[in-house]
């Protein structure tokens, strides 16, 4: 498997991984060949990368800037992350609880943060809806799980500070609750609802995306990676594909964890690109749906530090997803689904022999402090990337914010608009340190 850290050369024309999202009705009766790029062209605005950053920011520029925008992708709209990820439109970015950032930057900057994570869920909302996207989208509702009794203090302290201080109605739910309404989970031990986070099939998302980007006017190429790019000494950028040469005033780099190697240093320096898993069952009985209490489509994710993250699917499979290898060499070998299911049975004992139809990875990309950065990273060169795994709603926000920084416009004044990415202190050593930190992880999931 494509190694960001490793390979800086991402493919060409790869298809989509066997991902369960990939064989749905949805998707294949919307998806649409983008062809590649054969002919030099010269363009206002480039960007780099075809999932929702670069799909958001092309629809923006194209829509409501006029602009006259490029988009070049290596391999299918949506390959990456975009579409292959869980489909939690979750509020929020980064790993950073609001009250850590309270912490952090103070009350009134958390509030801020807030606000924008509001705009986010909106934005993808209004997105849906305006460009009647076909995406599964579910009935609202996201439990965070308290994976042990001793965490669930924190988790009713959570809501009543998201209620007092934000004006948020987050709900707690003590273990009977949780038990009556939500799951059979030996597991979960009370929970953190959130009302306004819904599931989608992220790939038909990201194809939605695309249409309303071309239907306002922006070029999309797939199977066109861009192999080198430069500044030109008659000012704005030169790129070079393998059938073309394309020059741009301004260049948008939305390639977040599958930055190739070497890309763009500041860029590469700044990320740990992280695989994440997911595992697609079987769907389940009446039975196996009765008695594991999953009959909802409530997202769920619970509070290990190497979490895992779960949904009924609409045909009644359950979407199991958490930690993978660290190499992507090692991505596709068996343990790692093996372990996804065990971890499911774990939790969910009743549904013991279900199988797995269906396992594949992706890379996310975690940045230094837990929050990613939109930014203007050299004159004309712009970049978002840092999600750290929670970037389905804020990515489509981070391309409009992206836009708009293009348009010479002020973002507001937030740390995710104030710089850069920090770059890790010692690059060379940071899959060492994810090791390290897998098995501290491992260690503290188990008996602190
Ligand atoms: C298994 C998994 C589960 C996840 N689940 C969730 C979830 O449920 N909710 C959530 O909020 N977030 C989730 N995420 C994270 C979320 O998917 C990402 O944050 C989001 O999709 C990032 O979008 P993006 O457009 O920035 O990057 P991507 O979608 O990764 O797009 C980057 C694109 O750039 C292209 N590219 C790279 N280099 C070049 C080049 N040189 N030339 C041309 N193209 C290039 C790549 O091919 C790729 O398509 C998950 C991620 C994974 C891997």
């Amino acid at each position: 498997m494509y190694d960001p850290l490793v390979d800086s050369d991402i493919g060409v024309a790869m298809p989509y991984p066997a991902s369960y999202w990939a064989t749905t009705e949805v998707v294949n009766r919307h998806a649409t060949p983008y062809n590649k790029l054969s002919t030099d062209i010269d363009t206002d605005v480039v960007v780099i990368g075809g999932g929702y950053t670069g799909l958001s920011c092309a629809y923006q520029l194209a829509s409501h800037f006029s602009r006259e925008v490029t988009l070049l992708e290596a391999n299918q709209i949506g390959w990456g992350c975009s579409g292959r990820n869980a489909g939690f439109v979750l509020r929020g970015t980064g790993r950073l609880g609001l009250a850590q950032l309270s912490e952090k930057f103070g009350l009134d900057i958390a509030k801020g943060f807030h606000q924008e994570y509001s705009a986010a869920l909106a934005l993808v909302g209004q997105m849906i809806d305006s460009g009647n996207i076909d995406c599964q989208r579910q009935q609202t509702g996201y439990l965070k799980v308290a994976h042990k009794a001793a965490l669930v203090e924190s988790l009713r302290q959570q809501a009543t500070y998201l209620q007092q201080q934000f004006g948020y109605q987050a709900e707690f739910l003590p273990a009977q609750a949780l038990t009556e309404r939500y799951m059979q989970n030996s597991q979960a031990y009370g929970a953190l609802r959130f009302d306004d986070c819904y599931g989608v099939n992220p790939l038909a998302l990201a194809l939605g995306y695309a249409r309303m980007a071309t239907e306002t006017g922006a070029k999309l190429y797939s199977a066109t990676p861009v192999l080198s790019w430069q500044r030109s000494r008659s000012g704005g950028f030169v790129l070079q594909t393998p059938e073309a040469t394309v020059r741009c005033k301004q260049l948008v780099l939305a390639t977040n964890g599958y930055t190739p190697n070497r890309f763009y240093p500041a860029l590469n320096k700044a990320c740990l690109p992280v695989l994440s898993s997911i595992i697609v069952t079987s769907p389940l009985t009446e039975q196996q749906l009765a008695h594991s209490g999953l009959w909802h489509n409530q997202l769920v994710m619970d509070t290990r530090a190497l979490k895992y993250y779960y949904r009924k699917l609409p045909d009644n499979r359950i979407l199991f997803g958490g930690r993978s290898a660290v190499y992507g060499k090692d991505a596709e070998q068996p343990v790692y689904p093996r372990r996804l299911l065990q971890a499911l049975t774990n939790c969910f004992p009743m549904l013991e022999g279900v199988c797995t139809d269906y396992h594949w990875s992706g890379w996310v990309a975690v940045s230094i402090d837990d929050l990613p950065r939109v930014c203007q990273a050299e004159p004309d060169l712009f970049y978002a990337a840092g999600y750290c795994g929670s970037g389905l709603s804020f990515s489509t926000q981070a391309g409009k914010r992206l836009a708009q920084l293009c348009m010479g416009q002020a973002l507001p004044a937030l740390p995710l608009y104030q710089g850069p990415l920090k770059p890790f202190p010692l690059p060379a050593l940071r899959r060492v340190g994810q090791q390290a930190y897998y098995q501290w992880g491992r260690f503290s999931d188990r008996f602190l």
